[in-house]
């Protein structure tokens, strides 16, 4: 699995910090998303699917290959 974020499409909701911190985090000044891990391990792809699911601004991107 490859994840890319699109920072300018991002809402800062956060949703993807809850779902999967390990692999998202925010920036502290304006709260856009931060990838922590553009290629997670296997016990994340549930969770950043899912991150990618309720993502309000569609900003998360996944590839699986
Ligand atoms: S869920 Fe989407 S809009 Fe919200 S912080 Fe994460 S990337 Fe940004």
């Amino acid at each position: 699995m490859h994840v890319e974020v699109n920072v300018p499409k991002c809402v800062a909701s956060g949703q993807c910090v809850l779902i999967a911190p390990e692999i998202f985090d925010q920036r502290d000044d304006d709260g856009m998303v931060v990838l922590l891990d553009d290629s997670p391990a296997p016990d994340h792809h549930d969770s950043v699917r899912e991150a990618a699911l309720v993502c309000p601004a569609a900003a998360i991107t996944l590839t699986e290959s």
